[in-house]
């Protein structure tokens, strides 16, 4: 059954009217007819199963057959502070994190980032969030991860350390002493629903002066092994190794 985000505006009492331009992607793309079943989402942490009623050109209406709760969720909040990138990696980021569960990811402005400016970040703001719509669709997400505004880096540490568990993965912890390993640092943690938030570096990493000053605010650095990763591919590894270790991958 397709699956769509909806604004919750749309629904009224057991009906739902579709608008814009999701009714040519149902009518001409999907092909969807009067007694087709859909699922929508109005990000209330509800499902509703809809049987079509009308397709036009304007409008697609149907009525709620099913009201459920939204599966799809993981138990661990997880947000994703990362560095932005060049190119589509940052968007990979976004539709893999959306894949794997993360709720919340933060576009990061740090010392490295090749676009440093806030402006030029929020410009790409409505594309990012339609990745994420479509993934979160396709992999059946219960509510839609929020994208909120680019932040630099240190106001960014402000904000996670409010927000429970914060974690930096560095490359170079691999080699400090005493840097703690990501499972004894969750399972200190204590029991999950817990909120987790994960800063990644951009291409180049995080500079010494941002890991110390991250330490300060409570960010606890950890390490994903001996191997250096690309940045878009460190904060999935981090989620997924989160997620497992909770028990959210079951
Ligand atoms: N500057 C580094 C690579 C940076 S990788 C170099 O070229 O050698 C980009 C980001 O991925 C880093 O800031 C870090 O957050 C994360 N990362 C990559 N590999 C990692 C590892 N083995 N352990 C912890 N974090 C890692």
């Amino acid at each position: 059954m397709h699956r769509f985000f909806i604004p919750p505006d749309w629904l009224e009492e057991d009906k739902v009217t579709i608008v814009g331009s999701l009714v040519h992607q149902m009518r001409n793309v999907l092909r969807l007819g009067p007694g087709d079943h859909i699922v929508v989402l109005d990000d209330s942490g509800w499902e509703r199963e809809v049987e079509i009623a009308r397709v036009g050109k304007e409008h697609v209406s149907g009525q709620v057959v099913d009201k459920r709760p939204a599966s799809g969720e993981p138990r661990t909040q997880i947000t994703l502070y990362q560095g932005v990138l060049k190119g589509r990696r940052f968007e990979f980021a976004l539709q893999k994190g959306t894949e794997l569960g993360i709720v919340e990811f933060v576009p990061l402005i740090s010392d490295r980032c090749v676009i440093a400016n806030l402006d030029d970040v929020d410009k790409k703001r409505e594309r990012w969030q339609r990745i994420i719509l479509e993934a979160a669709e396709q992999s059946r997400r219960g509510r839609l991860p929020r994208l909120r505004p680019a932040t630099l880096f240190r106001l960014a540490c402000e904000n996670a350390r409010r927000e429970g568990l914060s974690l930096i993965p560095w490359e170079e912890a691999h080699d400090m002493e005493g840097v703690a390993s990501l499972r004894s640092v969750l399972q200190e943690a204590g029991q999950p629903p817990l909120s987790v938030s994960i800063f990644v570096g951009p291409e180049g990493g995080f500079t010494p002066d941002e890991v110390a000053l991250a330490r300060q605010y409570g960010v606890t650095p950890i390490t994903l092994g001996p191997r250096i990763l690309r940045a878009e591919t460190a904060g999935l590894v981090a989620a997924a190794a989160i997620l497992y270790e909770l028990g959210d991958l079951e």
